[in-house]
């Protein structure tokens, strides 16, 4: 080729090369950044994605290999998405090219240009709801009156110049206001995205929002969504079709030409932090993308984020309460069971507390609901043998297999390893061994005997493996075939149960030694968000109770839940992280690493904190193995780095990382390593 140009395109190229991800090609034609195209890479055609001209003197056209085929029907992924990616791939210290095509639909990186070409000409063909204008005005004529709180905000995120932290206790009437705002920027021909933490909760919600707007186009863009569906989907929002986004985490990246507002419900929700791969935060992202748009960005919660709330108390983000219940709903007594002062013998042995017993048999009584919350799946956390002292331990990982009564079997959770139950100890061959602890299982088995005629059901993560368990379930407690339901914390995320009058925290105190500087926190909105689950309905708030039982009633966290004071909690453990210098007055970030024998893991951490000049303002901590430190037979490490400085952090990171990719080849045992910016787990 003589004539031509050069162009830089970000391709996937293999995970942890020291390559950045972009690359030159030569093109005959220049093309707009962010056109699809194919690329050779080695032997192999790759996706890839104009991302720029190269300012740098490179090669010239004529040394470069040349573009494979141009993806021309597909109109290019604008300058801001660009900037997105570009942004995030720089802060979680990935390759841009790596970041921007895990986040395309999969089928996008496959079709050729003709039969994108097909693809997209259907979707042009789509009839868009617009006959449906006359449906919307009517769901709009008979949408509910807002409250003085929820007009407040309204009007006070109309004017909001900043991110807007609308913090209201469970059923206040969040999602009215979004809806509210939502309406206010479809009407300027704008699109709005909406993410939750979990696809389970998108139902719900989405179906609120098609009935508010049924004469526009909505899609949804979460992991549970075909291959062919989610292509689908995200074409619409790319080619401005769709006027609503609603998904979760992945649907931060949604290409969206209008975009005019995003909202992140239940924003203090550890799920939207993706855990593999580049370990982006959806909310921070969510919020710098807004700001760099202008456009508003809504984080609702009960129980904001301490990172949040900080930055609210700071004044960067905007706090508007929504203190009062709709309809007249007030948030359930608190009820804490002193388990100590229970006969000495019987405190580890007694499911529940005699009074507790009493108040869920008097709900049963009146035809009313109860919740019971045990954060343990499965019958028991171990199995053991009297005679021996053997355990039920994973031979793959460094934790116990859980006894599953149901099925008979042996399951590790980390590893998934299941077998038969033994006859007898596998070590010395005695028959009487026991389960130890209990799980969601032993305490439905438990309260069923309790409970004589009782329907009691259970919901986790077993219960609801199969397609539609959890809906079909989530059916039944509705319809009130149900007295007492049995679960862990899925029980206690965003489903409405008008008939609940009745929430217990069965065993919740671990969470408050854990070794995990975030387990409080975590508790805290878990049981405040439980406790929302009662009382919802005016008719049945006044009985309404949420039940703790604990050995520790004096921690200041339970006296802080008991005045359903987050402010108050949120104070105290500020305090605390002030002190010991932890987020959000500190930035951290985590260098894992994965090998077959703990020696290889932690050595690589040793010379990787040997590269980090003393005086850059970073503390590194020594290397320790995590909570679970083997995970089906790869041991792991970690060590924390530490900054009162994100910036300083930032740029230690980024001098870093080349040095590490080139150390990786001097330890050949190793089989992963990444940096984990903003960890949740510690
Ligand atoms: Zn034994
Ligand atoms: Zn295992």
């Amino acid at each position: 080729m003589t004539e031509g140009v050069v162009l830089s395109v970000a391709v996937e190229t293999p995970r942890y090369s020291a390559v950045g991800g972009l690359l030159d090609y030569a093109s005959e034609q220049t093309l707009p950044p962010g056109t699809l195209v194919r690329v050779p890479l080695g032997r192999r055609d790759m996706p890839g994605l104009v991302w720029q001209r190269p300012a740098h003197a490179g090669l010239p056209p004529a040394e470069l290999r040349p573009l494979a085929a141009v993806v021309s029907s597909l109109p290019p992924l604008a300058d801001e998405w660009r900037e997105l990616i570009d942004f995030a791939a720089a802060y979680y210290q990935r390759g841009v090219g790596e970041l921007a095509l895990a986040v395309l639909p999969p089928d996008l990186r496959k079709l050729d240009d003709t039969r994108l070409a097909r693809r997209l000409a259907r979707l042009q063909r789509d009839p868009v709801a617009a006959d449906r204008a006359a449906d919307e005005a009517a769901a709009l004529s008979a949408r509910p009156e807002l409250n003085e709180e929820q007009a407040a905000a309204l009007v006070a995120i109309g004017a909001a110049d900043k991110p807007v932290l609308l913090h209201g206790v469970t059923g206040s009437g969040k999602t009215e206001v979004y809806l509210r705002a939502a309406e206010e920027v479809l009407q300027r021909g704008r699109q709005a995205l909406v993410l939750v933490p979990e696809i389970n909760l998108t139902p719900q919600l989405e179906a609120r929002f098609a009935e508010r707007f049924p004469g526009h186009v909505m899609v949804s863009l979460h992991s549970g969504l075909t291959p062919a569906q989610r292509l689908r989907h995200w074409l619409l929002a790319h080619l401005g079709r769709a006027d609503l986004v609603l998904g979760t985490r992945l649907a931060v990246f949604a290409s969206m030409p209008r975009l005019g507002l995003v909202v992140v419900d239940e924003e203090h929700d550890p799920s939207f932090k993706q855990q593999e791969g580049a370990r982006y935060s959806a909310r921070d992202l969510a919020v710098w993308r807004a700001h760099r748009l202008g456009v508003t960005v809504l984080l609702g919660s009960a129980t904001p984020s301490l990172e949040t709330w900080q930055r609210a108390l700071e004044g960067r983000y905007l706090r508007l309460a929504l203190d009062r219940r709709i309809g007249g709903g007030v948030m359930p007594a608190v009820k804490l069971v002193d388990m100590t002062r229970l006969p000495r013998e019987t405190q580890q042995e007694r499911v529940l507390a005699p009074p507790l017993l009493g108040a869920i048999t008097e709900r049963i009584e009146r035809g009313e609901q109860s919740l019971l919350l045990l954060n343990r799946r499965g019958y028991a956390p171990v199995l053991h043998c009297s005679a021996c002292g053997w355990k039920s331990g994973c031979p793959h990982c460094s934790a116990w297999r859980v006894f599953h009564k149901a099925d008979r079997t042996l399951r590790c959770h980390h590893c998934g390893l299941t077998e038969r139950v033994p006859r007898a100890c596998p070590d010395c061959g005695n028959l009487d061994i026991a389960p130890l602890g209990r799980g969601t299982e032993k305490l439905q088995e438990q309260l069923t005997a309790l409970l004589p005629g009782a329907r009691v059901a259970r919901l986790d993560a077993d219960s609801t493996r199969g397609a539609g368990e959890l809906q079909q379930q989530l059916g039944a407690v509705h319809a009130g075939e149900v007295d007492v339901l049995v679960g862990t914390q899925m029980l206690a995320k965003g489903h409405d149960f008008r008939r609940v009058t009745l929430v217990a925290a069965v065993n919740p105190d671990t969470a408050l030694f854990s070794s995990d500087f975030r387990a409080p926190e975590r508790l805290f909105a878990l049981l405040m968000q439980a406790a929302g689950r009662a009382g919802r309905d005016a008719t049945q708030a006044a009985r309404s109770e949420m039940w703790v039982q604990t050995w520790h009633p004096r921690h200041p966290l339970y006296a802080a839940l008991k005045a359903h004071d987050y402010g108050a909690y949120a104070a105290a453990q500020l305090a605390e992280r002030r002190a010991a210098g932890l987020p959000p007055f500190a930035s951290l970030a985590l260098l894992r690493a994965e090998a077959r024998t703990a020696d290889v893991a932690r050595a690589f951490l040793h010379d990787a904190s040997a590269l980090v000049a003393p005086r850059e303002g970073v503390t590194v901590y020594p290397p320790v193995p995590p909570p679970v430190a083997k995970v089906a037979d790869v041991e792991r490490m970690q060590m924390l780095l530490e900054s009162p400085s994100r910036v300083v952090l930032q740029r230690m990171l980024a001098a870093w990382l080349p040095g590490l990719h080139e150390l990786r080849a001097q330890h050949k045992g190793l089989l992963r390593w990444a940096v984990d910016v903003d960890p949740l787990a510690i």
